[in-house]
């Protein structure tokens, strides 16, 4: 371990497409940014399957792929990517001290963070079995592959809510599984869902087990908990909508987060409640939550790390 401080410029963390694309966007400013992938490199869409909805991809592209071409990208115009994880920060005055579990010792005039969000599972054994061969949890990334086919999706907040609507557009039939018999969501969400002639709400029910073979998923067992019944449904498709988790652990108490836990940014921008650090891409957005809306964010970060930085 060493004791030396590493200056930076531009201290970016996270590896997602917010992550990369600021590191494209500083590195070209000549801002010579590091980045520290953290644990799951390539972020949120190194576990999905194909992105479709991306531009530049007539044909679509494995989110694995996608993401390796993006880092190779921001590589290749000079960003230091690193394999590593930030294991604290101290915001309190710039540059800010940053330690890494690489034994790096870095002070950053700037840090942008596209530390993303962690969808919650279930955490059943079968949900890590067909993820990404049926079990997913983004309807907007995943539900194309659905077309005319029936589907489940779980939970009861506006997030279920406004994915079982999303799904419903395209798929034949959605089950809406909620463990309550009335939902969190917003009335406005729920009288969609209510007027929507082809999701069956399946009310006070769990979901035991995932059911499929070797071509992915085929139905799902759900047990109802005040009768104790269980009965299996014929689906395809099976969608997890039951929250996501802000990666912001690590940033607590030092910059101003929502109820939620997500970093509260200035509107219009990526600036946070400490100057000289951006938030982009998941890590602050709980509505849009896109690979190219995070993208788009990783870049305004850059932008506004490249203007007040003054160069
Ligand atoms: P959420 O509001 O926390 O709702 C999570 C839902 O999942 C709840 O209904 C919860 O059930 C259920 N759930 C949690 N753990 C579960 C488990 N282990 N098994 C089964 N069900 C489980 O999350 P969200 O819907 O993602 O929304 C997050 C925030 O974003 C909210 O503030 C929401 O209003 C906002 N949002 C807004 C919009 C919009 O305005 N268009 C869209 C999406 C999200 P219980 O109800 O029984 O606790």
């Amino acid at each position: 371990m060493s004791n030396d401080f590493e200056k930076v410029r531009c201290l970016i963390i996270g590896s997602g497409p917010a992550g990369y694309t600021a590191a494209i966007y500083t590195a070209r400013a000549d801002l010579q940014p590091v980045l520290y992938e953290g644990i799951q490199p390539g972020g949120q869409l190194t576990i999905t399957t194909v992105v479709e909805n991306f531009p530049g991809y007539p044909d679509g592209v494995e989110g694995t792929v996608m993401m390796e071409q993006i880092k190779r990208q921001a590589v290749r115009l000079g960003a230091e990517v690193r394999f590593g994880t930030v294991t604290d920060v101290n915001l309190s005055k710039r540059p800010f001290l940053v330690h890494a579990d690489d034994g790096k010792t870095i002070l950053a005039e700037t840090i942008i963070i596209a530390t993303g969000a962690t969808a919650k599972w279930l955490g059943l054994e079968s949900e890590r079995k067909y993820s990404g061969q049926g079990v997913s949890a983004c309807a907007t990334c995943d539900g194309f592959f659905f077309r005319g086919q029936d589907v489940a999706i779980v939970g009861g907040g506006d997030s279920a809510a406004e994915e079982a609507t999303y799904l419903a557009k395209q798929c034949k039939k959605v089950y809406l599984i909620h463990r309550r018999n009335e939902f969190r969501a917003s009335k406005a969400m729920q009288h969609k869902v209510f007027g929507t002639s082809n999701i069956e709400v399946v009310w006070d029910s769990v979901t035991e087990e995932i059911l499929g073979d070797k071509n992915g998923v085929n139905g799902v067992r759900i047990r109802n908990v005040k009768t104790g019944e269980t009965r299996n449904l014929e689906i395809t498709g099976f969608f997890v909508a039951i929250g996501h988790r802000p990666n912001t652990k690590i940033f607590r108490d030092q910059i101003e987060l929502n109820e939620m836990g997500y970093i509260k940014t200035v509107p219009g921008s990526t600036k946070t409640s400490v100057e000289g650090v951006f938030a982009a891409g998941d890590v602050q957005d709980f509505y849009y939550r896109q690979a190219i809306t995070a993208a788009g964010s990783g870049c305004m970060a850059a932008i506004e790390a490249e203007r007040f930085l003054g160069t």
